[in-house]
């Protein structure tokens, strides 16, 4: 491990990089972070499980290691208590190593491309400027800035829950990361999204006409999750679940299954 870093060594570094220390002076926090890139080969070996940096180290680039960090934690939090308390089967946990570790490799190679426009010879100017021209057009701006804010993930492979199948799903739905819609209930009460993940549970969000809930729900056998029924008024055109006759959503916010209205 390399020595505390020191004001002495900051100005000599910034004198370098900038050719001016700028004066700096009574300093309040002094920290050193390298460039390794690294990635564990397993998320989850038995009762081991690894989130967070424990999981994947990286430059700090674009802020996304807190963000993915959190979002591991996520994506681990309610398989963690299906199995023990809901009888959900234990392969539901692997399912977090397959799910998340796919988002890891790909924090990898953004920080990697990143820290590939951080240097000051003119080639890497030269591709810094041309990069700063391309971000300025909203279309390749957005697609990154949803990258990066761990906006896209989807988990498009998640395991099917039975017995959904006999409700053919939409494509493009399973998996996808919802945000938090103010939704409308059949009632005329307004509800965000978000509020139906407070408990755990699984919202089941379906049209007036559309299926109804199951009383009793087992995705695999002997596995008995709670499920958030909210009856909604999907009237609206300009509601985002126009046209959808259901939508059952995970613990952590991302669709399980998305059924078309008229089932
Ligand atoms: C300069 C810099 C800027 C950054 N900026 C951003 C940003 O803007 N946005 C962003 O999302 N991310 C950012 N990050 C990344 C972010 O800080 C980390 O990804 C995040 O803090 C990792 O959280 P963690 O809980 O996984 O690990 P840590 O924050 O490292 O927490 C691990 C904890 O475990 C403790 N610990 C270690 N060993 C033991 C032990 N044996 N027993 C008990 N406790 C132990 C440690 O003391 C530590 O408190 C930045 C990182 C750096 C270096």
């Amino acid at each position: 491990m390399k020595e505390p870093l020191t004001l002495d060594e900051l100005r000599a570094s910034l004198a370098h990089v900038a050719g001016s220390d700028f004066g700096m002076r009574e300093p309040r926090w002094l920290s050193r972070f390298g460039n390794e890139t690294r990635l564990a080969d397993t998320y989850r070996q038995g009762r081991v499980l690894l989130a967070g940096d424990a999981a994947h180290m990286h430059y700090p680039a674009g802020g996304q290691g807190l963000n993915v960090g959190l979002q591991d934690a996520l994506n681990l939090g309610w398989k963690l208590a299906a199995v023990p308390r809901e009888g959900a089967p234990d392969t539901r946990l692997d399912s977090y190593h397959h799910e998340r570790h796919r988002v890891g490799q790909a924090l990898l190679r953004n920080t990697e491309a990143q820290s590939a426009l951080m240097g000051f010879t003119p080639e890497t100017l030269a591709l810094r400027e041309l990069m700063n021209g391309l971000l300025r057009n909203p279309t390749v701006n957005r697609p990154l800035a949803e990258h990066l804010g761990g906006l896209d993930v989807a988990y498009p492979d998640a395991p099917v829950p039975s017995p959904l199948q006999a409700l053919p799903p939409l494509p493009g739905w399973t998996g996808r990361r919802l945000p938090n819609w103010d939704l409308r209930l059949s009632d005329g009460s307004p509800r965000p999204l978000y509020s139906a993940l407070h408990r755990g549970h699984w919202p089941w969000l379906h049209a007036k006409a559309g299926p109804q809930a199951p009383t009793r729900w087992e995705p695999a056998p002997g596995w008995t999750p709670r499920l958030e029924v909210l009856e909604l008024d999907i009237s609206d055109d300009a509601t985002p679940l126009h046209g959808l006759g259901g939508l059952l959503i995970r613990p952590d916010g991302h669709a399980a299954w998305a059924w078309a209205a008229g089932r």
